[in-house]
């Protein structure tokens, strides 16, 4: 392959690779333009307390359409932002915009708990993530302790001791930290000893497997006690129906997150989401 050819690493001979290439450079330079024009949107997603049904928090995750006004998924543009200082950017503008948006629902006393926002590895590895979240916080008036942050496990094992001490740093402020799409990656027992998690989010591939699979079911079961007995919550991901959503209740699981209970939605449509469920509910899982 052109890797073993020679110290020349762009050199690429296969020619679908060549036009993946080009077009995440294309995409690349999108990205950059939409970020200086504001033209990226946030939409936000409930987390439910399992113990009353009640909503907990919301998870802010950013969508953008591209130039031709097509929807290109985050897992996508993430990871081109990832490959240059761009994720540094994104991230930041994120923070802010998802934090001033929780301060106007505050006010107006429409705020669930808790707002949590996605968190690349790479912001830490690429900027300065303490200063950027101390920052986010005096610009916003946000209360650090309402404040969680979601990283997911899979790039945290490069300058891990690095991001544990800004992980530190983070959570003296009284910031929650939950590891995102636990059980995915290169999960490692020894990174919630050095990361000291608050809260642990196992990935959806679980939860979508847990009934027909006895083996994953096991893991989800196993995962819940392990959280527990470290003090750390859980939480569901991608939780798509009313029997695994009672299956997690039984097992002891803190939050559940999913399309069962609601899609990511824009601000206004998460407000209305929120208030019809506050007035009417739904009596499959709240309590009382
Ligand atoms: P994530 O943080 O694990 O978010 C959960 C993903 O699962 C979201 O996909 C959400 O829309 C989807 N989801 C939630 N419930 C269900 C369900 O019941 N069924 C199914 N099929 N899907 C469900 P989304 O929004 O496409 O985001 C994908 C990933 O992109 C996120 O995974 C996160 O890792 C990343 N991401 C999104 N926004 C940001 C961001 O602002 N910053 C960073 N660093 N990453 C982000
Ligand atoms: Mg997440
Ligand atoms: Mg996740
Ligand atoms: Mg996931």
């Amino acid at each position: 392959s052109a890797k073993h050819a020679g110290g020349n690493r762009i050199m690429c001979f296969d020619p679908k690779q060549e036009a993946e290439m080009r077009e995440r450079l294309i995409l690349e330079k999108q990205l950059r333009s939409a970020l200086e024009n504001q033209e990226l949107e946030i939409y936000y997603q409930p987390k439910i307390l399992v113990k009353d049904g009640s909503i907990q928090s919301i998870e802010a995750l950013t969508r953008w359409r591209d130039a031709s006004g097509e929807w290109i998924s985050p897992e996508r543009f993430i990871s081109i932002a990832e490959e240059s200082a761009l994720i540094v950017t994104l991230g930041r503008w994120v923070l802010l915009s998802a934090c001033r948006q929780f301060v106007n629902w505050e006010r107006s006393g429409k705020a669930p708990e808790l707002l949590s926002v996605n968190v690349s590895p790479k912001q830490f590895q690429l900027g300065n993530m303490v200063q950027t979240i101390r920052e986010v916080i005096e610009e916003t008036g946000m209360d650090p302790r309402r404040l969680a942050i979601e990283i997911t496990e899979g790039l945290l094992m490069n300058n891990s001791m690095e991001i544990a001490e800004e992980l530190r740093q983070i959570r003296s402020l009284g910031i929650k930290i939950a590891i995102d799409d636990f059980g995915k990656g290169f999960s490692s027992l020894s990174y919630l000893h050095l990361f000291q998690p608050t809260h642990l989010k196992i990935d959806k591939s679980f939860i979508d497997n847990m009934l027909y699979d006895s083996g994953q079911m096991s893991i989800v079961s196993a995962v819940i006690h392990l959280a527990h007995n470290l003090k750390m919550a859980v939480i569901a991901e991608g939780v798509e129906n009313m029997e695994q959503f009672n299956r997690l209740k039984a097992e002891g699981c803190d939050y559940v997150q999913g399309y069962l209970f609601a899609k990511p939605l824009p601000a206004e449509e998460i407000e209305r989401f929120a208030s019809s469920y506050l007035q009417h509910g739904d009596k499959r899982f709240r309590v009382g």
